[in-house]
């Protein structure tokens, strides 16, 4: 492939985390019973009135201060007209004349990725398929306020493409404009791709492919989307300008249809609704709303706190997650230990557990308080552990809580050697082979001590009481 070259476009669907939807007051949340979140403006009905969202604008306008997307004071909304079950209104309300913002660029992997533009449009409803061959439709979704970001063809690799899916994804989530989850639709890039021929110097058409939801299947689709328009070229044939979709499971792309021109849609401007008109109000208040990115959180708690870049990545998996380690350090005064106990322990529930930091039940004054109980010896290592996954589940009180399973670490040594008793009574073997010099052994019988002891025992004493009893046995 040296003489061709993948050149790629991405036209990005950004869903905006705002309560209510782009033309009325339903709610926008993710999910819900079907068809309860609708009204006669996102249902379609005739007459129904649209009124823009203002929260919706507001974050289109700190996406494209991001992107360094120019903003443009008067922007309109324009009805681009289809027919398709999951669009009601038989169109759908988007920006096509002039957009939210013009141009803007990315740097990814050390290049400009230039933007082409930011519009503001809304969300369609979903379609769902039964088994037994109905269609059925939900409007939920219908109405949702969404960010399209159109890219110039500037991106020449698969990983290119997910290199700046995920940049783009952080700016989302730490700017708090949207969820940014692929999986659930929240961001969704649609690829354009051609081959570009450098000997000649020509461009190549273009196709575009839909219905992609992961960097995994991006990966797919764009190497055997480039391998098709090869063997098209190879064979002397034309590559046909169209949309086509991924199939996930086929690992293979299908053509849905001819690539609809601009006129094909009829477009026009919404007659219901005004200018867009930006004031310095509003840009003021898009700049007070910015918030602090990954990037920048990632030089401060290297420089600030003095942590490593492996930490400071680490750390920043979600602004949740950044914010519980920042108020942990800000409370403890040991950034060091703060990030330990996130990365080892939080991050580690919330992989196990599925619920994400921002659901927990945790607090930076409740890791606090463990901490502390630790750092005190009042409690071991694995009670430690017990009560931050505890706290992390549900809501505790941590003294109660100790009290009540008398989780206290046991500092009476008769206790303890009784348990030692038992454990060398109930394992001859192993005391057998330890003290025939198998050394490895003790860490066994130092397990057996802790697990009659349910982890509230110090290790170290432990350890050291073992030894001398074997010693001496
Ligand atoms: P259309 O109006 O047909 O949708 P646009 O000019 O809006 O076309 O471009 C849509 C997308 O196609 C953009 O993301 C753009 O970067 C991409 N694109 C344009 N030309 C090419 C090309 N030769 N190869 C790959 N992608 C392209
Ligand atoms: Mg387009
Ligand atoms: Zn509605």
């Amino acid at each position: 492939m040296s003489r061709y070259e993948i050149m790629i476009g991405l036209e990005v669907h950004i869903e905006l985390k705002t309560r209510t939807k782009m033309f009325c007051g339903c709610s926008a949340a993710f999910g819900g019973e079907p068809n309860t979140r609708i009204c006669p403006v996102c249902a379609g009905y005739p007459g129904a009135l649209p009124m823009v969202n203002r929260d919706a604008v507001m974050k289109g306008l700190i996406l494209a201060k991001e992107l360094h997307s120019r903003i443009s004071p008067s922007s309109r909304f324009d009805r681009k007209n289809y027919f398709y079950p999951d669009n009601p209104k038989s169109y759908q309300i988007t920006q096509y004349y002039r957009p939210l913002s013009l141009g803007g660029e990315v740097l990814v992997k050390g290049r400009k990725i230039r933007i082409h533009e930011i519009h503001l449009e809304e969300d369609a409803g979903k379609l769902f398929h039964t088994p037994d061959g109905r269609t059925l439709v939900n409007l939920n979704r219908a109405g949702v306020p969404l960010a399209e970001i159109v890219t110039e063809p500037d991106f020449r690799s698969a990983d290119e493409v997910t290199a700046f899916l995920e940049i783009l994804r952080d700016i989302v989530v730490y700017s708090g404009i949207s969820d940014g989850k692929m999986q659930e639709g929240s961001l969704r890039a649609d690829v354009n791709l051609s081959l570009y021929d450098t000997e000649n110097q020509t461009a190549g058409t273009r196709t575009e492919m839909k219905n992609l939801n992961s960097f995994t299947e991006i990966r797919h689709a764009v190497e055997s989307e480039a391998k098709r328009q090869a063997r098209i070229i190879a064979e002397g044939k034309t590559v046909t300008r169209e949309t086509r979709r991924w199939d996930e499971d086929l690992r293979d792309s299908f053509s849905m249809r001819g690539k609809e021109e601009a006129a094909d849609y009829r477009y026009f401007p919404e007659p219901d609704l005004y200018p867009l008109r930006i004031t310095d109000e509003m840009l003021r208040e898009a700049e007070e709303q910015r918030r602090e990115l990954r990037p920048e959180k990632e030089k401060r708690y290297t420089d600030v706190f003095g942590l490593s870049l492996y930490d400071a990545e680490v750390l920043t998996d979600d602004p949740e997650t950044a914010g519980l380690f920042e108020a942990l350090a800000f409370r403890t005064g040991d950034p060091k230990a703060s990030a330990s106990v996130i990365e080892t322990e939080i991050l580690r529930l919330k992989k196990e557990t599925g619920i994400p930091v921002s659901a927990s039940r945790i607090t930076d004054e409740k890791l606090a308080e463990i901490l502390a109980l630790r750092k005190t010896g009042r409690i071991t290592g694995a009670v430690m552990k017990e009560l931050i996954s505890v706290c992390y589940q549900k809501e505790t009180e941590i003294s109660e809580y100790i009290r009540i399973n008398g989780l206290q670490t046991i500092q009476d040594d008769d206790a303890i050697r009784a348990w030692i008793s038992e454990v060398i009574r109930e394992q001859p073997g192993p005391v057998s082979e330890f003290l025939s010099g198998k050394e490895k052994v003790l860490m066994f019988l130092l397990g057996q001590v802790m697990k009659k002891a349910r982890g509230r025992a110090d290790a170290d004493s432990v350890r050291a009481l073992l030894l001398e009893k074997l010693g001496n046995s």
